[in-house]
């Protein structure tokens, strides 16, 4: 299947790219594309216009600063998952296969916001922050904060996610995953960490039209409790044809459990 025309050009620079994308808000942009284009080959989206943001070099890689770990947008999966991030190279690791590994890009995947991508768990349960830069400058926002709804993150029009700041001292963390058969995607998803103070965040994905904190699985592992079950009790929770609603539930139990057990 071909996507509708459309015309394309390269940003040279982030600055560059924020003023193309202020000059002609039709600009959409595209990253890795693997999300994006398959949206556009199946006419779910049809941008007059592209705006390539791959080569930006300025947002590749990992660095430090201070009590943070900060991954440039443009990182792709396989490079996540190479690295020494808390949580992060495992949640890297079940995306896809090897080619959107290879070609798609974190921060692509945290600003488009699918239902049932992974690294949306593994940025609540980390507690991570998004660095997002507009012509008007530029604001930090929490993860508890980044996802908005289906498809629906903080990043608005005309701006970037620029980075990731991942909170350094977090002694232990894992994910655990039900996936779909033919897609890879999530049908649930369950990652959990333990912080430098001790408490333990967890949060699914897969399940809901967004990805959230699980409060009361928090509640109860940071009471020394069991995990228990009815951990997204009352939810309004996705249901398809590949697994229900109540199958979504069961099954952040049962992840949930297989986390903690693995935690320690
Ligand atoms: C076969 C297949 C299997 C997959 N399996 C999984 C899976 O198991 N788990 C999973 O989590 N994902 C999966 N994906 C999705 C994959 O991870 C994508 O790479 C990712 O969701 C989007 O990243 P991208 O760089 O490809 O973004 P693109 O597709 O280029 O862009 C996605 C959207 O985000 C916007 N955008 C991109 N970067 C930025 C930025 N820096 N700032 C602001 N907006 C931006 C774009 O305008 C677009 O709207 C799969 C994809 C395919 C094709």
């Amino acid at each position: 299947m071909y996507p509708a025309n459309f015309d394309y050009q390269k940003a040279a620079s982030v600055d560059d790219a924020l003023k193309a994308m202020s000059e002609n808000p039709d600009l959409k942009i595209i990253a890795g594309g693997h999300s994006l284009l398959p949206a556009m080959k199946l006419r779910l989206a049809q941008p007059p216009a592209l705006l390539d943001i791959f080569n930006l070099e300025e947002l590749k890689g990992i660095s430090e600063d201070g009590d943070f770990y900060v991954v440039g947008a443009m990182t792709t999966h396989a490079d996540v998952m190479r690295s020494h991030l808390p949580l992060f190279p495992e949640v890297a690791g079940w995306v896809g296969d090897p080619m959107v590994r290879n070609r798609g890009t974190i921060g692509g995947s945290l600003a488009h916001a699918d239902p049932s991508a992974d690294y949306p768990a593994a940025a609540l349960a980390t507690g991570a922050e998004f660095v997002i830069r507009g012509m008007g400058g530029e604001r930090t926002v929490g993860a508890d904060e980044m996802f908005l709804g289906m498809f629906e993150s903080a990043v608005e029009a005309g701006e970037l996610l620029t980075h990731i700041r991942i909170p350094k001292g977090i002694s232990s963390s894992v994910y655990e995953k039900y996936r779909h058969p033919a897609s890879h995607y999530a049908i649930v998803g369950v990652a959990m960490a333990r912080h430098a103070d001790g408490q333990i965040r967890a949060a699914y994905t897969g399940a809901a039209e967004k990805a959230a904190r699980l409060p009361k699985l928090e509640e109860r592992l940071n009471a020394g409790q069991d995990v228990g079950t009815g951990l997204v009790e009352g939810a309004d929770l996705l249901g398809d044809r590949f697994a229900s609603a109540d199958f979504r539930a069961h099954l952040v139990d049962v992840l949930s459990d297989r986390a903690a057990k693995r935690l320690g």
